[in-house]
């Protein structure tokens, strides 16, 4: 393994060169970006972008959203790189990905059964040499692992295959879920095993459940989430001992990895290719999901993607009505175990499983905003206060109202221009593609006629933005940059 990871959020007595001289060095690369490109531009597309650290000469930052991660790859991947390799020991560049902040993220483990610990000698030995990746050099005192405890594990007890609702869409990602959480240690009924879904349809649940299940029957399971196998593999580094995770690893039965699609980086990527081969020729099961199929992880090297891929690979559908209905009174039933004075009627059920169709996050949400309005209120939900209830909710998941001003500001920024110029008479090319852009954006994002729309901008004839909305339409489908650029303003106007 070539340079240590140097973590920059770590204490420095571990780091390679010592933790303030990476945020000083850091600190000066925040500085010349915002020397260079203005105060404006810094503050809206870098000030939270973070270093997390770097690992063979790469230097790994991190932004809160996707949207933010494109931007910059988009328009300021060369400056961030120069700028990175001018102040930071990145000789190799820089690598962007987004920061993920979600329940099942905070920390990752090697869960230990209970069981485990009574033993015999040899299984010991074993365990003492598998140690946790997370806790690998930080210096925290081992501790007592349960599904959740000091040292932050993440297992949510709620996430079991009790709690799981069956229907079509997923009833064969839970029985090969189930199927692999009962086999014996050793026995691997299906390897890989890779789910893919969008968002909030069950397969945290899914994967929390299978590592639970193999918990209690004895086996030793790690889990992981994309970020945390990131993190965890930096302090691997860092910890100087030269084990790879495979060899951390191979003291278990199960690895599960949940969001494979933010895995990202060379290194990291042949880690984590390195960790699923061994793990598979060992004999030992694995469990991966991902947001899509294996083959579109573009991330991802084309080998492990053709290993994840070369497994068992179910897709979970969207969750019907019914389905909805289900899980929304299965979550409602538990509410009302903790607050025996909240009810809700069949009726409301349906109507709320009818209306918020989207998945299964929001359909949580939905649930506690019924009890917090029967909590706050003290009045029995009714279709109608279900209804005030979840309004927002509902109208949350509509495309956020755009206002012109928004868009006028968003572009002059994108294009180095001032709001004044996109209003003024001013034609040269600097400023007339912007102020075309703008004018083609506020047609399509609001509510607003052409007459309206020219008034907003400087008071010019709907002709002329007539003209210039369809100039852009053409362009776009010629232009397939611009196309990709104008759509990334459109959500970046309605995120
Ligand atoms: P994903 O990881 O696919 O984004 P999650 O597993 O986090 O989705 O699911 C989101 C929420 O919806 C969780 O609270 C989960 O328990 C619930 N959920 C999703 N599918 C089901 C199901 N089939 N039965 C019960 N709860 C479900
Ligand atoms: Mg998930």
């Amino acid at each position: 393994m070539a340079a240590a990871g140097i973590p920059a959020g770590e204490a420095a007595d571990h780091a390679v060169s010592g933790k303030s001289s990476l945020v000083d060095a850091w600190e000066r690369v925040r500085r010349r970006l915002r020397a260079e490109l203005g105060e404006d531009v810094f503050s809206s597309w870098f000030a939270r972008v973070e270093l997390a650290g770097i690992i063979d000469g790469v230097a790994y930052l991190t932004v809160p959203t996707r949207f933010l991660k494109s931007w910059l790859e988009a328009h300021y991947a060369e400056r961030l790189r120069v700028n990175c390799i001018a102040e930071l020991p990145a000789p190799n560049g820089i690598m962007l990905s987004v920061r993920q902040v979600s329940r099942d993220s905070s920390q990752a483990v090697v869960i230990e059964p209970a069981a485990f610990r009574a033993r015999p000698a040899a299984a010991a030995t074993n365990a003492a040499t598998a140690q946790a990746p997370s806790t690998a050099g930080s210096g925290a005192p081992p501790c007592e692992r349960d599904l959740v405890d000091a040292c932050g594990t993440v297992l949510d007890r709620r996430l079991n295959f009790q709690n799981f609702i069956v229907g079509k869409s997923n009833q064969l990602a839970f029985a090969a879920a189930e199927r692999i959480a009962a086999a014996p240690a050793g026995s691997t009924p299906y390897n890989p095993l890779y789910l893919h879904a969008g968002v909030g349809l069950g397969k945290t649940h899914l994967l929390q459940a299978i590592a639970q299940e193999a918990r209690r029957q004895g086996k030793r399971v790690a889990y992981f989430t994309a970020d945390r196998f990131m993190y965890g593999f930096v302090a691997a580094l860092k910890s100087q001992t030269a084990l790879a995770f495979k060899e951390k690893l191979r003291g278990i039965d199960l690895l599960v990895v949940d969001d494979v699609q933010f895995i990202q980086g060379k290194s990291i990527q042949q880690e984590f290719g390195h960790t699923i081969n061994a793990l598979i020729d060992a004999g030992k099961q694995i469990v991966v999901a991902g947001d899509r199929l294996a083959n579109d992880l573009e991330a991802l090297d084309e080998r492990i993607r053709s290993r994840l891929g070369g497994g068992l690979v179910v897709e979970v559908g969207e969750l019907d009505e019914a389905l909805r209905a289900k899980i929304l009174g299965s979550r409602l039933e538990t509410l009302h175990a903790a607050h025996p004075n909240f009810h809700v009627n069949p009726d409301v059920v349906t109507y709320v499983a009818r209306v918020v169709a989207t998945n299964g996050r929001d359909l949580d949400g939905a649930a506690n905003r019924l009890l917090a309005h029967a909590t706050l209120s003290g009045q029995p939900v009714t279709l109608e206060t279900a209804e005030a209830a979840i309004r927002d909710l509902v109208r949350t998941r509509e495309p956020r109202r755009v206002k012109i001003e928004d868009i006028q500001k968003l572009v002059a920024t994108r294009y180095n221009v001032s709001r004044a110029d996109i209003l003024s008479e001013r034609r040269t090319a600097a400023v007339v593609k912007p102020r075309q852009i703008a004018m083609y954006l506020s047609k399509a994002l609001t509510p607003r006629s052409l007459p309206e729309i020219g008034r907003r901008f400087g008071g010019r004839d709907h002709t002329t933005v007539l003209h210039a909305v369809r100039k852009i339409e053409k362009a776009i489908t010629e232009d397939r940059s611009l196309h990709d650029e104008v759509d990334l303003l459109k959500r970046m106007l309605q995120e």
